[in-house]
């Protein structure tokens, strides 16, 4: 053993040190594999890019097949881009999406800001929660906000409409499952509200929408925003995510909001 190992050391220095042939070769070895691993890296990221463009574009397809099936007119498919990478958006974009939901403000403003500049036909529909204080930046950036849900926020979006000269949709946000935890109106108070806003701030409401609770089946609930919707004269509703839009569409959504559907899972916030 010990004499065995002494012939391979000094075989080994004999090569590296001794024979500029060897060291070389060895050398070269190296760079051609390393070469040859930058490019078959390379290859799989091209790959992989392409395979989420096409796979995204491949459901948007799907998604809005389903949609024409489910109901004429179709709904209008709302891309939602929360929590989306850059090369999510970039993908839907060059598939041809123009419209999209984002549920919080800032968000919203990294993503859309400067992408406004090079995809002119952009529509913008806010969808989560807004504070009166984000009012004028909401709109600022929205060209539909679906969210009004209390007269403080009819007031403010008032005044920044006044201030920004810019009138984006409204849509009230309706409570329809009574859920304490949620935002949105209860139903029986969605005419004090539409008032409000209508004779006190001046609002022109265009629509209704809702969140279903989770463990309920949502049928009923999109019935009762149609109801509703229906009684007071509004034309738009917004109603459908990834689980249920071709539902959503069957009951007359004029707007379903899809996320996970069309991009694949969110990033963990
Ligand atoms: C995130 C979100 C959606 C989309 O949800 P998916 O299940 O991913 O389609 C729709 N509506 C609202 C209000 C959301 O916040």
């Amino acid at each position: 053993m010990v004499s065995g190992s002494g012939v391979r050391c000094g075989s080994v220095r004999k090569n590296a040190g001794g024979n500029p042939t060897g060291k070389c070769r060895a050398a070269m070895r190296a760079a051609i594999l390393a070469l040859r691993r930058c490019r078959d890296w390379g290859f799989s990221l091209i790959t992989m890019t392409d395979n989420l463009n096409q796979d995204i574009a491949n459901r948007r397809v799907a998604i809005l097949a389903a949609l024409a099936a489910a109901h004429d007119p179709a709904p209008e498919l709302i891309a939602v881009s929360k929590s989306q990478p850059d090369e999510a958006i970039e993908a839907i974009l060059a598939a041809g999406q123009r419209v999209f939901g984002e549920n919080r403000v800032q968000e919203a403003q990294q993503h859309w800001d400067h992408r406004r500049l090079s995809h002119p036909g952009l529509i913008l529909h806010l969808i989560g929660p807004l504070q009166s204080n984000k009012a004028a930046d909401a709109v600022r950036l929205f060209d539909v906000i679906q969210t009004l849900d209390r007269e403080k926020l009819a007031g403010a979006l008032a005044d920044a409409m006044e201030k920004e000269g810019r009138r984006p949709k409204l849509f009230i946000q309706v409570n329809t499952g009574e859920e304490p935890q949620k935002a949105g109106v209860f139903p029986s108070k969605v005419g004090y509200l539409l008032r409000y806003a209508r004779e006190e701030a001046g609002l022109a409401v265009e629509g209704l929408m809702c969140i279903p609770p989770v463990d309920e089946p949502a049928g009923p609930h999109f019935a009762l925003l149609k109801k509703i919707a229906h009684d007071y004269g509004l034309l738009s509703l917004s109603m459908g995510m990834s689980g249920d839009y071709e539902l959503a569409a069957r009951y007359g959504a004029t707007h379903v909001r899809v996320g996970t559907a069309l991009f694949g899972d969110r990033a963990k916030a």
